[in-house]
């Protein structure tokens, strides 16, 4: 206890001063921080695909219809692709491509 002269203020043990965060216009949409997405690996990234969240927004007849054209043969990418655009989920033949093919995010097989 030499030399030490007691602060005025306590400050209770385990408490950290930098509790202040400057919110910027920052985007809330990310749960994760840059810090640890960059942590993760490309292929453990947990965001899934576009072509699987969309199947994920559909319900009923629509999914089931959708998976089925998605695992099948008979329709193209590309009819895919713009069924689901003009039901108003944009996607891209080549996502869906991707998906198919089990090269997407989500690993898909
Ligand atoms: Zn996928």
């Amino acid at each position: 206890m030499q030399g030490w002269r007691g602060s005025p203020i306590p400050s209770p043990a385990g408490a950290v001063t930098s509790t202040s965060r400057p919110e910027r216009s920052l985007p809330r949409r990310c749960v994760l921080s840059i810090a640890d997405q960059l942590a993760i690996p490309r292929q453990h990234r947990p965001r899934p695909c576009r072509t699987k969240a969309i199947l994920d927004a559909l319900t009923g007849d629509d999914r089931k219809a959708v998976k089925a054209a998605l695992e099948g043969t008979d329709f193209h990418s590309t009819q895919i692709a713009d069924v689901l655009t003009q039901a108003g989920h944009q996607i891209s033949d080549q996502t869906i491509n991707r998906h198919r093919q089990g090269k997407c995010s989500c690993g898909h097989r």
